[in-house]
């Protein structure tokens, strides 16, 4: 049975142009020139038994290993192929987000390109996905990274997630997932947002569910990210999350930050002066104290500021309307 097949859209789902495909496969692809021929073959060999019409989306994201070169000598070979070749490298959101712009499919599946998904796990989130979900996201139950430095960091931030927004994920972090093709659609994507997906969509009212999914250690090359990632992606965090709750009442956050800090200015002042004018101790006796409030005040107005800056960037972001990526090229074979 075709697994996209769902009763209340069964007609839409022949093809309205031979050139049309059901199903897009978007892999977002930085230096990655010694998995693809490995990873072509496994996507080819998952998708081949489920009949499903498809595309397959590689984005390059400004590869300097021949990751490009390399797509462009199999367009011909693999005619579902589409290469998609960035100027620069802008980053795996913004890759993300050029294979969503260009998917014709009516659901994509994302993976990454170095064969840490699984493609065969395929088959399997679609047909998760027509029980009745707009969202599955893969779970790497034995995930196959360092401990330290992305498996702890991970754990912090699906928790946190999952308690700021609500969905409960365990693994915000896997690039395996399937979509309705609307629901990729109307995410609006910069930073590191690619992460949030799942939350992203949930808040615009999608389905989400999860499924275990294989996962296996990198083989070739390295992986692009380290502990610095964790920490931008936690900033843009706390900006989705301030900026769907606030947006509309900035005061209601900064207001009562401001409250807040003053009573603690007012109470610490209050405690200084009691103590100078009821027993008569010098309070220049006390600088950590008064450290301790510059520090406290300075603080609190430095989230508030950085907190107003992120909105300002987001609002910019969308009231631009301009793309977080250029493309250089498209490569398809004539016949897509
Ligand atoms: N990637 C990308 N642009 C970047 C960094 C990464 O397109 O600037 C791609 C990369 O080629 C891979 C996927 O994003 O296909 C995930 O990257 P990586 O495997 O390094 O991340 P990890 O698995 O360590 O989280
Ligand atoms: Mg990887």
């Amino acid at each position: 049975m075709n697994p996209l097949n769902q009763s209340d859209n069964a007609q839409n789902l022949s093809l309205d142009s031979p050139f049309k495909p059901e199903l897009s496969i978007v892999v977002p692809i930085y230096n990655e020139v010694e998995s693809l021929p490995q990873l072509l073959e496994a996507i080819a060999q998952s998708l081949n038994n489920t009949g499903l019409t498809y595309e397959l989306i590689c984005v390059d994201d400004g590869s300097q290993d021949g990751s490009s070169e390399w797509l462009k000598t199999q367009t011909q070979a693999f005619p579902q192929l589409r290469a998609i070749l960035l100027r620069r490298n802008y980053g795996q959101t913004a890759a993300m987000s050029a294979g969503f712009h260009h998917a014709q499919g009516r659901v994509i599946v994302t993976l990454d390109g170095d064969l840490q998904n699984d493609p065969a796990d395929i088959p399997r989130l679609l047909a998760k996905l027509n029980e009745g979900y707009d969202l599955v996201s893969g779970w790497r139950e034995k995930r196959q990274d360092a401990a330290l430095t992305r498996l702890l960091p991970s754990k912090i931030a699906n928790w946190l997630i999952g308690k700021i927004i609500g969905v409960k994920l365990h693994d915000y972090g896997c690039s395996l997932k399937a979509y309705r093709a609307e629901i990729a659609a109307d995410l609006n994507l910069y930073g590191e947002l690619h992460r949030f997906l799942p939350a992203l969509a949930f808040i615009e009212g999608a389905r989400i569910t999860e499924l275990p999914v294989r996962h296996h250690p990198r083989q070739h090359g390295r992986s692009k990210y380290g502990l610095g990632r964790t920490l931008r992606v936690m900033m843009d965090l706390f900006t989705v999350y301030f900026m769907k709750k606030f947006l509309t009442r900035p005061m209601h956050v900064f207001g009562v930050l401001g409250i807040v800090s003053s009573l603690f200015g007012i109470i610490l002042a209050s405690y200084l002066t009691i103590l100078k004018l009821g027993f008569g101790q010098d309070i220049g006796d006390r600088p950590l104290l008064i450290f301790s409030v510059l520090l406290l005040l300075t603080g609190l107005q430095l989230f508030s500021f950085g907190l107003l800056a992120e909105l300002m960037m987001r609002t910019y972001h969308e009231s631009q309307d301009r793309p977080i990526y250029r493309v250089r090229e498209v490569i398809q074979n004539n016949l897509n």
